[in-house]
């Protein structure tokens, strides 16, 4: 519900709406994201109905801003579609972070894996329509309430989402990123996709000043400042042109300066200038 106009007739509420161009339209949601002027972005509203397995689902209910209403496993028969992840989803644990995947294994560890998830997906299926009495004519079965305990979290659910713009794009934001887990960046991604369109201009903005930017801390701005300030002195004086990442590298490990930052945030600073 909504558009970039309606982002830009609230902005424009304080002092009458007149009549605007697309460019002042485009100018002043610009400005809006930029300094992060954010209630007129909530004047828009994105609804989805989304069918998504509960460790997605258990991963979208974080996001607290959000109105839903679930699919019942008290009232209604859970369904049979369960989430199998394709080959090149079968990955080891990651070595460089607790959180996620990463790396290679070889096709018959990958065909094994994906064998034990659906021998045991199955067998779930079938425990659980077992307890419920499905298509016994001679038993009720157990209260689906119980029964659905036996159920992995592949099971997939359903769910009606609703949300503001502003926190929208924050949930993009942050289920968008490679830090996410891949399943929920893949609905986040499409989501995101589906609603660009409808607020071109939000979007771009959200794009540019938000989603592709990067901010600094108070001691990494004063790394970048204190490499720009030192940074051609340097490459005149050593006689070589070097990469600003590897003087970023000696400046860490300079003892003539120090800018209490821990290892984990030079690294991330490193990521943040690639
Ligand atoms: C990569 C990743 C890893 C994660 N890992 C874990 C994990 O290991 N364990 C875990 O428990 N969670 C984890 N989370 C979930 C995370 O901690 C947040 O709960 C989730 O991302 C929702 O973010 P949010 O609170 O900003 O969003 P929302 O709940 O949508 O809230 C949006 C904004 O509204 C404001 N807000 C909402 N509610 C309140 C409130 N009660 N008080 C004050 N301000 C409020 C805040 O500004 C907030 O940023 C992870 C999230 C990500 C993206």
């Amino acid at each position: 519900m909504g558009d970039d106009n309606s982002i830009a007739d609230a902005a424009r509420v304080s002092y009458g709406k007149g009549t605007r161009s697309a460019s002042d339209n485009r100018n002043l949601i610009r400005y809006l994201v930029r300094h992060k002027h954010t209630s007129p972005l909530e004047m828009v509203e994105v609804k989805f109905h989304l069918k998504l397995p509960i460790f997605v689902m258990r991963q979208l209910v974080r996001h607290r801003t959000a109105s839903l209403n679930e699919y019942s496993g008290r009232y209604s028969i859970m369904s049979d579609d369960f989430y199998e992840p394709s080959e090149e989803y079968i990955q080891p644990q990651s070595k460089f972070n607790n959180q996620g995947r990463g790396g290679e294994m070889p096709d018959t560890w990958k065909e094994k894996y994906a064998q034990t998830i659906n021998e045991i997906t199955y067998k779930c299926q079938v425990a659980y329509k077992n307890l419920i009495g499905y298509g016994s004519v001679s038993h009720g079965g157990l209260a689906r309430e119980l029964a659905r305990i036996v159920l992995p979290v592949s099971n997939y659910t359903e769910c009606y989402w609703k949300m503001d713009l502003h926190n929208f794009f924050h949930f993009c934001q942050l289920r968008m990123d490679d830090h996410a887990q891949q399943e929920i960046q893949d609905y986040a991604k499409v989501m995101y996709e589906m609603v660009k369109p409808e607020v071109p201009i939000a979007s771009e903005a959200f794009e540019d000043y938000s989603l592709n930017s990067i901010s600094l801390s108070r001691m990494e701005a004063n790394v970048l400042q204190y490499v720009f300030n030192t940074f051609p002195e340097k490459q005149h004086a050593s006689g070589f042109v070097q990469s600003i990442t590897s003087y970023l590298k000696k400046v860490q490990k300079a003892e003539d300066v120090t800018f209490d930052m821990s290892k984990r945030e030079w690294k991330e600073l490193e990521e943040k200038l690639k």
